[in-house]
């Protein structure tokens, strides 16, 4: 069986560097690891036939004799794999190394880690409040349905007065480790451990409470100060009322997002208070005062007379305190002129008097509108 060419193993150029060599490696070696692909013949072979390649071209000068000599460069020296003896443990290392750091749970390291402590889950949770809520600040009270640490056996999930034991079967550490003979030598495999599922402990009398889970899902009364100022969409964070961690873990914390509730006379334009207010138009000619809602309540506000449709008017620390100082905004109100409909017969007499008595007179807006179209069309005429 006529060998492949080791730079064609692993993929690379024939100048590839050191570096370039090693991923390629590890990419081959995870692909076709035996425990990656139990049972497979090829990828055993494929797997095989990468440590070589690996453990000529990782090595300077074997790299150099294979490059001068090829295949040959091995051969008559012990029947081909002269140059493998190098392999051993350190190769192995490389790949246990690149499975830790990558998607293969349960291998080395790793499951070291899954003993450790593990931060609670961050929890969101969405409330709405009311306009005035939003502007004045409201202390509200919420039910949470959350993981928390198990009372019964303090979050230890053994029953209590007992304690998680040290797995035997892996002597704590979570991983079995086996020897495995191959046509390289011996080749030591790593693998979660079955019996405590990498944890290393095993609880032989789990607490009934939590049945060993060490958390149980509880409902939770938890107060929140919402601050004045609050605007739509925001989001209050309180730092560690969210899940339970694990194993001694911190919690998370919990997400509060602010909606608020449409006012019926009021909008909100960042710490301003806008509102429409509907006046007379008798009340515009003449001026009035007239009352104006604000979020503290009813304000008299003088209308001077002659005040158009639409006109703004401010009335200034009349909006909403500011999230993180004590300035509050200002209210703006625009008055919308109505123009009576459903006049009596008596209404509508006084109103005619009315038109003959001033004609076109203090309709400004109207003669300098009339003055234009006269202009425009004279000709036509
Ligand atoms: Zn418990
Ligand atoms: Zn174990």
């Amino acid at each position: 069986m006529s060998k492949r060419d080791y730079y064609e193993v692993l993929g690379v150029s024939r100048n590839a560097s050191a570096d370039d060599i090693k991923k390629a490696y590890r990419k081959l070696a995870k692909k076709y690891h035996p425990d990656v692909n139990p049972g497979d013949k090829e990828a055993e072979a494929k797997f095989k036939e990468v440590n070589e390649a690996y453990s000529v071209l990782s090595d300077e000068q074997k790299r150099a004799n294979y490059d001068r000599f090829g295949h040959a460069a091995f051969d008559g020296t012990g029947g081909g794999f002269s140059g493998f003896d190098g392999f051993g443990f350190g190769g192995l290392d490389d790949i246990f190394e690149t499975f830790m750091g990558g998607a293969f749970g349960g291998f080395g390291r790793r499951s070291s880690k899954r003993t450790g402590p593990v931060r609670g889950n961050d929890l969101q949770y969405a409330m709405e409040i009311s306009f005035e809520e939003a502007a004045f600040g409201v202390t509200k009270e919420i039910n949470v349905s959350r993981l928390q640490n198990c009372s019964s056996c303090g979050g230890t999930g053994a029953k209590p007065g007992t304690s998680a034991e040290t797995c035997k079967h892996c002597q704590g550490t979570g991983q079995i480790r086996y020897a495995q003979a191959t046509p390289f030598g011996q080749f030591v495999n790593v693998k979660t451990c079955n019996v405590c599922n990498g944890e290393g402990k095993v609880i032989t009398h789990p607490c009934e409470t939590c049945h060993g889970k060490g958390r149980v899902s509880k409902n939770s009364r938890i107060s929140i100060n919402i601050p004045a100022g609050i605007n739509e969409g925001q989001t209050i964070s309180l730092r560690g009322e969210g899940e339970a961690g694990l194993r001694g873990g911190p919690s998370g914390d919990l997400y509060v997002t602010i909606h608020i509730k449409p006012h019926e006379i009021f909008k909100r334009e960042g710490y301003d208070v806008v509102c429409d207010i509907p006046i007379s138009f008798v009340q515009a000619a003449l001026g009035a005062e007239i009352d104006v809602p604000t979020i503290d309540g009813m304000v008299k506000y003088n209308i001077p007379e002659g005040t158009q449709t639409g006109t703004v008017f401010k009335l200034k620390g009349k909006g909403i305190k500011h999230l993180k100082s004590s300035i509050r905004g200002d209210q703006y109100f625009r008055v919308k002129v109505e123009v009576p409909t459903k006049l009596t017969p008596k209404q509508k007499e006084i109103l005619r008097q009315f038109a003959d008595v001033c004609g076109d007179e203090g309709f400004e807006e109207k003669k300098g509108f009339f003055e234009k179209m006269k202009n425009i069309f004279k000709d036509q005429h």
